[in-house]
């Protein structure tokens, strides 16, 4: 079984030997939006999702604790929490990894040496999206944090933690612990040594008691709660949600890469055991680690909005009912007519990495109506696409094949089309979609031998949906150029 805490649901999935999904159950949680530009999670209405979901999914097939061989997590990354280490209560909302209540704080930790005081050790520029500066945050502003961390009751964590720290204790809880891929986007781990960095932390101010293990991203942590669902199950993976994706899609050797199209979007080329630093705008960090094994690490571009506009679309400006409606909407139309819509709700992350962009619609006439904002939000999680696999194949030299994607998006297929017309390169979907729980399984069920290595991985892999680019050169060239000089007026707001 994985347990998939992503940023929009939580959900529980059992896998076979072969990699199909036997049973999938899943509930969504509160957004909660406490002022422009803030975001959040109630950490224990997601704890009793988690609860629920496992519970649910052995039920829903008959299932019984026995025929479940381990259990892994995969998670919403660098989203991050505090609790209390003696009662196991949370000391505030966590604060989502899209949030950008920590901007000023990243300018001044940069101080004189700018965003990438810290990108040689950690891999990443300072940003909003990691969790060091949001533990700053929390001890800054919420005088309960600051009251256990002086006391030494303070746990922080990230979503796998808050949830290991749960499922593998009592009341008071359990292991508090992370995995080195979950570590790595905290902005407080040595991308080398997988270890804390003692003076990135004391330079963040964050007590490194405070902080969870590190452990590998498959091996036997423990075992599940006598209480819970699954008593005494090896627990034996945890990846972050990219990560995992990464290997759910058998992306297992160096250059191979998968794009993800979630909330947002997040393309990771491996690149085997060599640390690769980016000149364009991409993150490094760590991909996945076996046991002992030395770790891989990744180039990744990560967007901040994809399907987390279609989400506006939906709840803000209500012009459609579901998210599957905008694929019908769009497709009443031939084109965009004009319109091009720059989702920088959160600041542009990759390649721009612009915190103070805001978003914006351009090109309206009054021809243009809800079906071209349909069609252009679509488009605009292609051309992020497109911007970022120019950055990664200027980082790396190597020329992309093939597109591997995955994702709550793609199902869509307009997108998918548009996506393989505008990067002109194929686009490859897999038989099983759900690559981000498959991928924790396959670390939980590698750790216990349900998998006997990375071969039966890759012979799982197998391809459901190919798009073929078939857009001439010049409407490509056309319409990268117009999306570029929409995102100039996304930036001229700034
Ligand atoms: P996450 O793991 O980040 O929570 P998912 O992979 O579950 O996200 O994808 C959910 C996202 O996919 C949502 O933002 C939703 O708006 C978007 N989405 C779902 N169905 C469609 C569709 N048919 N067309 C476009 N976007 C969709």
């Amino acid at each position: 079984m994985s347990i998939d805490q992503g940023t929009t649901s939580t959900r529980a999935i059992v896998f076979d030997r072969s990699g199909r999904v036997v049973s999938s159950e899943q509930i969504e949680h509160r957004q909660i939006f406490p002022r422009p530009g803030w975001v959040e999670h109630d950490p224990a209405e997601i704890w009793r999702n988690t609860r629920r979901v496992a519970a649910a999914a052995l039920a829903a097939v008959d299932l019984t604790v026995d025929d479940i061989r381990a259990c892994g997590l995969t998670n919403q990354r660098e989203t991050t929490m505090a609790w209390d280490r003696s009662t196991g209560e949370p000391l505030h909302n966590a604060i989502v990894w899209q949030d950008t209540r920590t901007a000023d704080l990243c300018v001044e930790l940069g101080g004189d040496a700018g965003t990438d005081r810290y990108r040689t050790r950690t891999g990443l520029p300072l940003s909003t999206y990691f969790s060091g500066p949001k533990m700053r945050w929390l001890l800054d502003h919420v005088p309960a944090v600051a009251e256990r961390a002086r006391n030494g009751e303070l746990c922080f964590g990230t979503m796998d933690s808050w949830i290991s720290w749960n499922m593998t204790g009592g009341p008071a809880g359990g292991l508090h612990i992370t995995d080195v891929t979950n570590a790595s986007r905290t902005m407080l781990m040595d991308l080398h040594t997988l270890a804390w960095d003692e003076q990135i932390c004391a330079e963040m101010g964050i007590p490194t008691d405070a902080l969870p293990q590190i452990r590998s991203s498959s091996q036997v942590y423990g075992a599940l709660r006598e209480h819970g669902s699954l008593p005494g199950v090896p627990f034996a993976g945890i990846l972050g949600d990219q990560q995992a994706a990464t290997f759910g899609q058998a992306c297992l050797s160096a250059g191979e890469a998968k794009n993800t199209y979630g909330t947002g979007n997040f393309l990771l080329l491996n690149t085997g055991t060599d640390v690769v630093f980016s000149d364009h705008g991409l993150l490094t960090t760590v991909c996945y680690q076996i046991g002992d094994a030395a770790p891989h690490y990744a180039l990744e571009g990560s967007i901040a909005v994809t399907g987390s506009l279609v989400q506006w679309l939906r709840d803000n400006l209500g012009i459609i009912t579901d998210s599957a409606e905008v694929e019908t909407l769009a497709r009443q139309v031939d084109d965009n007519g004009g319109v091009y819509v720059v989702p920088a709700f959160s600041g542009l992350f990759a390649p721009r990495w612009r915190p103070d962009a805001r978003g914006v619609i351009v090109g309206l006439t009054r021809f243009a109506d809800k079906r071209h904002i349909a069609r252009a939000a679509l488009e605009a999680s292609a051309f992020q696409t497109r911007e970022v696999i120019e950055a990664m194949q200027a980082d790396s030299g190597v020329a992309l094949s093939t597109l591997k994607v995955d994702g709550g998006m793609v199902v869509n297929d307009l997108l998918m089309q548009f996506q393989a017309d505008i990067l002109d390169v194929p686009v490859s979907r897999p038989v099983v979609n759900e690559t981000t729980a498959l991928g924790a399984a396959y670390a939980a069920g590698l750790a216990v031998g349900y998998w006997s290595g990375e071969d039966e991985i890759r012979a799982n892999w197998a391809e459901h949906t190919r798009w073929t680019p078939s857009m001439e050169a010049d409407e490509r060239a056309r319409l990268y150029r117009e999306w570029n000089r929409a995102v100039e007026h996304s930036l001229d707001l700034a």
